[in-house]
C-alpha cells in the first residue's frame, strides 16, 4: 500500500475563461509537511480549496487514502479527516476565542477504539481543546475574550487551532504567514513543525518560501497553474538560483 495520504493527478480548475490550475500532479506522504509555493495567482489557493471541497474541479483526480474525493461536499471531506485553515483566517469576530474553537469541533463524534473503549463527544472535544491550548497557551489565556480583540498573530493561531479541533489527519494551511511580523511567523512555523512531529500530516500554501522550506519536507513550486519545480525542501532551500528566480528574496 502507498504511504501517500493524498495524491493529486492531472488536476484542472477553471473559473470561466480563467484557467487557474492546468494539470498539476502532486503527492503528500503521511506524517510529512508538504509545501505549495509560488507567486500571487499561481494557483495555490485554488488547489488547496479543491482538496477541501470549496472549489470545483474541472478534471483530474484527488485521492485521499486511495479514495477519490474531488467535487465531494466540503462537510463530507471534513468527516473524512481533512480540515483547512483558510487564507484570511475567517475568524468569527462576535464569538469568544473558545467559541471559535468549538465551531471547529462541529464534526466530532463519539469514538470507540480497537479495544472497544468508547470516548464521548464531550470528552473528545475537551481533549482537543487541551491539545490546542498546549500548542497555543495564549489562546487559553484569552479564551473568554472576543476574537475581534486578538492580534493578527493570535488570530492566525486561532484559525489553526480551530482546524485542529476537527481532529484532522490532514491539515491544510493557506498562507498562515500572511500579514504577520517575522518573529511571529517564526513562532507559528515552529508550532506547525511541532504539530507534524506529533503525528499529523500538513499541506501548506505559502508565498514566504524560505521560511516554509525550513519546516517542510517536500515542496512544489507553481507557476501560472503548473508545477514548475518539485523536490525535497532541503535541496530547494540550498538552490540559490532557484530561490531568486522563482521564489523572490524572502
Ligand atoms: P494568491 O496567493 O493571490 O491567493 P494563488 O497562487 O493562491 O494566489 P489562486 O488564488 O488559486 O492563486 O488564483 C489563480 C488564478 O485564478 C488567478 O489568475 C486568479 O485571479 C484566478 N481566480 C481565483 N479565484 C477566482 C474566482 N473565484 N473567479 C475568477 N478567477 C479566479
Amino acid at each position: 500500500m502507498s504511504n501517500y495520504i493524498l495524491e493529486i493527478k492531472d488536476l484542472e480548475i477553471d473559473y470561466g475563461i480563467v484557467k487557474a490550475v492546468k494539470g498539476i500532479s502532486m503527492h503528500v506522504e503521511k506524517g510529512s509537511i508538504v509545501a505549495i509555493l509560488g507567486a500571487n495567482g499561481a494557483g495555490k489557493t485554488s488547489t488547496i480549496r479543491s482538496i477541501s471541497g470549496f472549489t470545483k474541479v474541472k478534471d483530474g483526480q484527488i485521492l485521499y487514502n486511495g479514495e477519490e474525493i474531488q467535487n465531494q461536499h466540503a462537510y463530507k471531506i471534513v468527516q473524512k479527516g481533512i480540515m483547512q485553515s483558510p487564507e484570511g483566517r475567517m475568524i468569527l469576530n462576535g464569538l469568544t476565542v473558545e467559541e471559535n474553537l468549538l465551531v471547529g469541533a462541529y464534526s466530532i463524534e463519539a469514538k470507540t477504539d480497537e479495544q472497544g473503549v468508547k470516548t464521548s463527544r464531550k470528552v473528545r472535544i475537551k481533549g482537543l481543546l487541551t491539545e490546542v491550548y498546549g500548542y497555543f497557551p495564549i489562546l487559553l489565556e484569552r479564551r473568554k475574550q472576543q476574537a475581534s480583540t486578538l492580534s493578527g498573530g493570535e488570530q492566525q493561531m486561532l484559525a489553526i487551532g480551530r482546524a485542529l479541533m476537527g481532529a484532522p489527519e490532514l491539515l491544510l494551511l493557506d498562507e498562515p504567514s500572511l500579514g504577520l511580523a517575522p518573529l511571529i511567523i517564526r513562532d507559528i512555523f515552529n508550532i506547525i513543525k511541532k504539530i507534524k512531529e506529533d503525528g499529523r500530516t500538513i499541506l501548506i500554501v505559502e508565498q514566504n518560501a524560505r521560511q516554509t522550506l525550513k519546516i517542510a519536507d517536500y515542496a512544489y513550486v507553481l507557476e501560472i497553474g503548473k508545477v514548475k519545480i518539485e523536490g525535497k525542501a532541503k535541496d530547494l532551500l540550498n538552490d540559490k538560483d532557484l530561490i531568486s528566480a522563482y521564489l523572490g528574496v524572502v
